[in-house]
């Protein structure tokens, strides 16, 4: 069943918005708050986060299922995660560089106008909000917090180092660490109900992706080719049946619906 509200398609990607997203305009809504606008072009530079990833990941031959929404932040849902450490670190790093070159853009734009006096104090007050937002959000999204976007560049460049499965085991458990961290500041210090959520997300997520990447290092050291560990058709995956016997089984009815483990947040 499918969840989400479909916004539009945008160059060939389908975008989503998760009803639950509501909750974050709810209050502004029923508060006649001025804050809407700035919540909802900050998700518009959410979605570009995410369209950073995708667009960087088709360079790699990736496709995108579709991006999301949610009240936590977007969720890019790749074909499937890159195995080379220069491709994973460049569609990881992608995210956070499209909020950095907003806040450049911004602050070009908010430095014309000034100077032109072109400007109400409250349209550059939004912009400045605006800006302040993307550079937190780039900032965050580079803590390595795997799977976050950190935690991805963090993988990468260990898996020079140490291989792909030690590499993710090293990345995951520094990453269920923070997500406990971020988890007990949620309860304790900013007592946020949405914090707590992601910190829950990238605990289980990290787990999943942990045991779906061992699982497939796994396989290939059964002697399956790369192509086979990578090209699962979309709505498959491979399976360990046991005594080194792989096949590949159906993950859901709805393309939608599919709980892969490739969501790129
Ligand atoms: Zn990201």
């Amino acid at each position: 069943m499918r969840l989400s509200w479909k916004l539009g398609r945008i160059a060939g990607i389908d975008v989503f918005v998760h009803p639950t997203f509501l909750i974050v305009l709810l209050p502004g809504v029923l508060g006649g708050s001025d804050a809407i606008p700035l919540i909802l072009a900050l998700f518009g530079c959410v979605l570009l986060h995410e369209f950073g990833h995708a667009l960087m990941a088709r360079r790699f031959g990736i496709g995108t299922l579709d991006i999301t929404l949610y009240p936590i932040g977007g969720v890019a849902r790749l074909m499937r995660i890159p195995r080379a450490p220069g491709a994973e670190f460049l569609i990881a790093i992608a995210g956070p560089v499209v909020n950095f070159a907003i806040v450049a853009v911004l602050a070009a734009f908010g430095f014309l106008s000034l100077s032109a006096e072109g400007l109400s104090l409250s349209q550059s007050s939004f912009l400045g909000q605006l800006a302040i937002l993307n550079l937190g959000l780039g900032i965050f999204n580079l803590i390595p917090a795997f799977p976050m976007d950190g935690g991805r560049v963090l993988r990468a460049l260990l898996s020079v180092g140490f291989g792909r499965a030690r590499a993710t085991t090293m990345a995951a458990r520094l990453g269920r660490v923070l997500a406990i961290a971020f988890g007990l500041m949620a309860i304790f210090v900013t007592q946020s109900l949405l914090h707590l959520i992601l910190a829950v997300f990238i605990f289980l997520a990290s787990r999943s992706e942990e045991l779906q990447v061992l699982s497939e290092e796994r396989m290939r050291a059964h002697g399956l080719s790369d192509q086979s560990v990578w090209y699962a058709p979309p709505g498959y995956h491979w399976v360990d049946r046991g005594g080194g016997f792989w096949q590949l089984s159906p993950v859901s009815t709805s393309p939608h619906d599919r709980s892969g483990s490739n969501r790129w947040i």
